[in-house]
């Protein structure tokens, strides 16, 4: 009997070099090699007799080689052609630049073939396939015709040498082999309200369906086998997840803080504008997890401008109201140093003199600022992840402000938890998250929506524009200018050619410095050293730089009003995610805006439509909907360094619905379980999990 734990290495017909090419695909153990699914079905229980074959139409038959012949054509493309009969007629297969199948086929060869049929151009009446998929039938395997044909047959995505026929020939093998008693990580109860097949069964029945079965639904991926797996493997990451959650809540947190008249009255003292509902209403909720008992986990979640950093500000007011401290994190310098100036600004009637803390602060000034935070005379800190790196230490931190660092925020909770800070974490971010991804990347936070934007906000006006029509655009800018008004000139920066982006871009701000005499062209990009970069977003947000040339680093955060102009040079180089977030950048005072995307010549129709969902709404959401759906899960945002598994079965895109009953059952599940965290270890769903994605899940935290 086999084990799922055992390595493919020792399944009779994989080798150790088998073996490495599965692991490379991340296929390691038996239980992985039969959650590698069919990625279509085709149904061979019914071969059309040549005869009924009628052109334009996909056809399954079995056929005989008759004849073969390989040639070139005049323009010297090989042309490989077969002509193969039933017993009730003949067609012929071709197939183009394959001159090796030659070698693979002889007369009297048993084939099956599948594809479109169509007339010869040629020969009138005569019936063609174009490069059909083909199978051999091997006669001296009695059981390969009871695996291969007469039934409705899986088809699986080849790996490395290894075709789908011999990954069918496994999968046969290997499902003969496990025991019919295979423990179901899923809980009866939930199984029995889910109505889902038993594990043993929906394997058996995911990688050979049963006759009669719906093909249609089958290559759709709505059969009830593939249902129940992919359940499975998002109720089992849900229940990490809630493990994760619940771990947590039974922490004692560092600080308990509380909201008196008099911390309401300096909220209001220090207030700038009127907040929106949305922001008094994810206020409410954060208010709640900060009095609690439990430590808060929280995601804010809103739209480029919708006002999230003044929802810092006042949590973290409430912490040194309390005696104690708060630190805002952010991904980059500049936007610390943004950050900084508003608190600074918006603090300055308090007693509370917020601190900047960078890696490339001088060092008198680093050693000042940690003084002042060990002592606990500073209470409010923003800064990069160097507010948390070593010899950093804080006398009473009470709260933790993450600001867009949807790409690892979640992580660095438990960074600070090991160096024994309970604080009560808000993770904030701009990119708007599908619910379905949301769920995945951050199934263990609690949500919290900014779904309304400030008053009086305009839209912002998005066009494509093609090289043409450059100086057009450029004379655009100049009005905009001549207006008062700033632009932005965004580059892509591609990491493995960042040397020749930069020479772009630079060159890019020489040339437009040339062309906008009368006005100042500056230059941001990563590779600058900091007090360049900063020296040169400073006058940017003066007004003294009009026109800012930059790669990505003014992606997140940045906040200059009077900016109303984007140009975005190679848009299509570019994630929607991405672009939305740039474009954020403008039209974020009452002036409305105007994004510019630069097309690249020759852009195909692909890449234009992706664009053109720009052009159609500015609603985050929607947008982040579309890119998932363009993209994937997998290139989305970076799901794969958020320490989150990636899924094998579970179609994030096209199961929403199922993937929230199995959300809800896993909670539900863990809320029920006994206190003792010592006793959930043999369970069976936890058991499942450690199998499947030991470490990956950082199960420590699991308790
Ligand atoms: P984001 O959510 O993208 O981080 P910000 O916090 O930078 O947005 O806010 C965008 C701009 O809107 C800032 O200039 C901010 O001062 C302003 N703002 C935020 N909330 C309000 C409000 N309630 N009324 C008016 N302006 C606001
Ligand atoms: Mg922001």
């Amino acid at each position: 009997m086999l084990r799922l734990d055992n390595p493919v290495q020792y399944l009779s017909g994989v080798g150790p070099r088998r073996a490495l090419e599965l692991g490379r695909a991340g296929i390691q153990t038996v239980e992985d090699l039969l959650l590698y699914l069919p990625f279509r079905y085709e149904d061979r229980s019914r071969f059309l007799a040549v005869r009924s074959v009628r052109p334009g139409e996909a056809v399954t038959v079995r056929v005989e080689v008759r004849s073969k012949q390989l040639r070139r054509a005049r323009t010297g493309l090989p042309i490989f052609r077969l002509v193969v009969a039933d017993q009730s007629g003949e067609l012929e297969a071709l197939w183009f630049n394959q001159p090796y199948l030659d070698t693979a086929f002889q007369a009297g060869d048993q084939l099956i073939l599948y594809g479109p049929v169509k007339l010869n151009p040629m020969a009138a009446g005569r019936l063609q396939m174009e490069a059909p998929q083909f199978e051999k039938l091997d006669r001296r395997d009695p059981q390969a015709a009871t695996i291969h044909t007469g039934r409705i047959v899986p088809v699986y995505q080849r790996v490395g040498s290894l075709s789908s026929k011999l990954i069918r020939t496994l999968m046969h093998r290997m499902l003969g082999q496990i025991p019919a008693a295979l423990g179901d990580p899923i809980p009866e109860t939930v199984r029995r309200r889910q109505r889902l097949l038993p594990r043993v069964e929906a394997l058996q029945r995911v990688h050979f369906p049963a006759p009669k079965s719906d093909l249609a639904e089958l290559n759709h991926g709505r059969d009830p086998a593939r249902r129940r797996l992919a359940f499975e493997e998002f109720f089992l990451l849900q229940v990490a997840l809630a493990l994760k959650r619940r771990g947590r809540r039974a922490e004692a947190k560092g600080a308990q803080l509380t909201v008196t008249p008099a911390v309401r009255a300096r909220l209001r003292q220090v207030l700038p504008f009127r907040l929106t509902e949305a922001q008094k209403r994810v206020l409410r909720e954060i208010k709640e997890d900060l009095v609690g008992s439990q430590p808060m986990n929280r995601l804010l979640q809103g739209d480029v401008g919708s006002g999230k950093t003044i929802v810092a500000l006042l949590i973290m007011l409430i912490a040194a109201e309390n005696g104690c401290q708060a630190a805002l994190m952010v991904p980059t310098e500049l936007l610390a140093e943004q950050h900084y100036r508003n608190l600074v600004r918006w603090l300055r009637a308090t007693p509370y003199a917020p601190i900047l803390l960078t890696g490339s602060q001088r060092k008198a000034e680093r050693e000042a600022n940690r003084k002042a935070l060990a002592s606990g005379a500073a209470r409010i800190a923003v800064g990069t992840h160097a507010l948390i790196q070593q010899g950093v230490e804080f006398r009473k931190l009470a709260l933790v402000v993450v600001d867009e660092q949807h790409r690892f925020g979640v992580m660095q909770r438990a960074d600070l938890v090991r160096k024994g800070y309970r604080p009560d974490v808000l993770v904030m971010t701009a990119t708007p998250i599908p619910r379905s991804l949301a769920m995945t990347v951050y199934g263990d936070l609690d949500v919290s929506l900014l779904d309304q934007l400030p008053a009086g906000r305009q839209p912002i006006r998005t066009v494509l524009k093609s090289e043409r029509s450059r100086e057009e655009v450029y004379k655009f800018i100049e009005r905009e200018l001549k207006r008062g008004r700033q632009a932005y000139v965004v580059y892509p920066l591609v990491e493995e050619s960042a040397r020749v982006d930069l020479k772009a871009a630079t060159a890019m701000a020489d040339q437009l410095a040339r062309r906008f005499k009368s006005f100042r062209v500056g230059l941001v990009h990563g590779r600058l050293k900091s007090e360049q970069r900063s020296a040169t977003m400073l006058e940017f947000f003066a007004g003294s730089v009009q026109l800012l040339v930059c790669t990505t680093v003014i992606e997140v955060g940045v906040d200059v009003s009077n900016a109303t102009v984007m140009v975005v040079e190679h848009a299509s180089r570019f994630g929607l995610s991405q672009l939305h977030q740039l474009r954020g950048r403008i039209g974020r005072g009452t002036e409305g805006g105007t994004c510019i995307l630069m097309m690249e010549p020759r852009l195909g129709r692909e890449a234009r439509a992706r664009l053109e969902v720009m052009r159609e709404t500015q609603d985050g959401f929607r947008i982040a909907e579309r890119d998932l759906e363009l993209r994937g899960p997998g290139d989305f945002i970076g799901t794969r360094q958020s320490g989150v598994p990636e899924l094998k079965v579970v179609d994030v895109v096209r199961q929403r619905d199922l993937l929230e009953q199995a959300k809800r059952e896993a909670f539900a599940w863990v809320d029920a379980l006994p206190a003792e965290p010592a006793l959930w270890r043999v369970l069976p769903p936890v058991q499942a999990i450690r199998r499947r994605w030991g470490e990956r899940l950082r199960l420590a935290e699991m308790g």
